[in-house]
């Protein structure tokens, strides 16, 4: 399989994937590997991540450059992503133990306690818009659990996906209990028909919906981080109305608009649409498109080639419809999947960029007359990701928050995920947890103990 460099377009390399034997030799592997894994104390599996950790922070540029190289993520925010991933390592290192332990839940002539025993070997697909932050999520989890994983890196983070196996490795998890499968979704396919005990995915609903339908008749559990059209809405008793613009547009631009939980869309209220709408475009046309590699380079390239047709389509479909375009709208003429950062405003629910996931940097601007309208807009769509509300009164956004059937909600931030607390989506965004005691939990079954003296 080809490696290529979205900002470049050329081959950097060519790594071989992998085929029915070699996936099932793996599983193999594994399958035997995980019983002695599972059978070591927590403290122990607990060690050779926080020694993976470790290793991961002293190769941090090394690391950021190969993802750059893969992706076109900005280099600057391949070292934030690498660095604030250690959170997940430091989460488990305060937690583990404490949420893997066994519960004695009554003493007396008959005890009843519960014992936490892992799944066995788990697949893992994932993305490639976050490889270190999503991957985390999944196998450090399920490697401190007492699992084995067989890992899928995307085919757009192959070469990440293979530096995080030898650091594994090298941090004391045996060859025999984390492995890699490499190749694109032929490959992924083959996990589904593989004889797994449990999976867990993170990437499209298309892709996501088809997976869990696929090994529903497995009867092991599946979990799924999916994707999210996730809305902002600003208020208009905000403190300073041109930090919440400036702030609302990192949240839909930082990784070129590639996260799940980027703002996808904005309502700002009627009384300072006029003045958030000027400083949001001057915010958007002050960042520097250009060669990832560069420090100071905010927009790097796209990922993928085909996403820069569905946010193209995306424009054409809004503008068609009387969208005002107030900056970028096109693919600027040079090497590589560039894509200006776009700014459309005088949107509505008509049009797809208000409602079909445009994962790239592309914002639709909304104008609200009140709190109630801002709501039932944000609750137009299908996916349940997150959503935020900008305002300086708690209660007020509260209320709207309270209200919302998403996963995640924000005050006064956005595009934020934190180890403390759960991270799932709702309807079409997904289902069950990672992140918190409930991801820790999530790859573990219970066992319960009836103990008669
Ligand atoms: P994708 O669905 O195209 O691919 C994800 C993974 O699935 C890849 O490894 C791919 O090879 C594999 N795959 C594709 N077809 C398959 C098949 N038929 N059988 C088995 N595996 C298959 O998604 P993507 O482009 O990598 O990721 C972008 C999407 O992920 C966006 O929608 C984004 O919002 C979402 N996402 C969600 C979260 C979250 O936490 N909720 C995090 C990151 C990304």
């Amino acid at each position: 399989m080809n490696i290529i460099n979205p900002a470049t377009e050329e081959v950097i390399a060519t790594l071989e994937i992998d085929n029915q034997e070699s996936v099932s030799d793996k599983l193999n592997l594994l399958r035997a590997g995980q019983k002695k894994w599972a059978a070591l104390p927590v403290e122990d599996r607990l060690s050779c991540i926080v020694r993976f950790g470790d290793l991961v922070q002293e190769n941090i540029k090394r690391l950021a450059e190969i993802m750059t190289a893969e992706t076109g993520k900005p280099l600057q925010q391949s070292i934030n992503e690498i660095r604030g991933a250690q959170n997940r390592v430091e989460h488990l290192k305060l937690n583990a133990e404490k949420w893997l332990a066994s519960e004695i839940m009554h003493e007396g002539d008959t005890s009843e306690k519960i014992v936490y025993e892992p799944l066995g070997v788990i697949g893992n697909i994932s993305a490639w818009n976050f490889p270190y932050n999503v991957g985390y999520n999944v196998f450090l989890y399920a490697l401190v659990s007492g699992n084995a994983v067989l890992y899928k890196p995307s085919e757009f983070a192959s070469m990440t996906g293979l530096e995080i196996r030898d650091l594994l490795w090298k941090s004391g998890v045996p060859q025999d209990v984390f492995e890699c499968v490499i190749g694109e979704g032929n490959v992924g396919g083959m996990l589904l028909e593989a004889d797994l005990d449990g999976y867990f995915f993170t990437g499209s609903y298309k892709t996501g919906k088809y997976i869990a339908e696929k090994v529903a008749s497995k009867l092991v559990p599946v979990q799924l981080e999916l994707g999210g059209k996730d809305p902002l809405y600003v208020m208009d008793d905000v403190a300073d109305v041109e930090q919440a613009a400036i702030n609302a547009a990192e949240g839909a631009f930082y990784n070129n608009g590639q996260s799940c939980c980027a703002i996808e869309r904005i309502y700002v209220h009627e009384d300072i649409y006029d003045g958030f709408l000027k400083a949001f475009v001057q915010e958007v046309k002050g960042y520097k498109l250009g060669d990832p590699m560069l420090e100071d380079t905010f927009i790097g390239s796209l990922t993928r080639l085909p996403q820069r047709d569905i946010l193209l389509d995306q424009i054409k479909d809004a503008t068609s419809k009387g969208a005002e375009l107030l900056a970028g709208g096109n693919a600027p003429e040079r090497k590589g999947y560039f894509m200006e950062p776009t700014v459309l405003a005088n949107v509505n629910h008509n049009m797809k960029v208000m409602m079909e996931e445009s994962f790239g940097p592309v914002i639709g601007i909304q104008k609200v007359s009140n709190d109630e309208e801002a709501l039932e807009l944000m609750q137009d769509t299908e996916y349940g990701l997150t959503a935020a509300v900008f305002s300086s009164d708690q209660q007020r956004a509260e209320k709207v928050l309270s209200n919302l059937n998403t996963g995640t909600v924000y005050w006064n931030c956005c595009d934020r995920v934190s180890p403390n607390v759960p991270w799932s989506g709702r309807k079409n965004s997904g289902l069950g947890s990672t992140l918190s005691f409930m991801g820790i939990r999530a790859f573990v079954q219970p066992k319960a103990y009836h103990l008669r003296k």
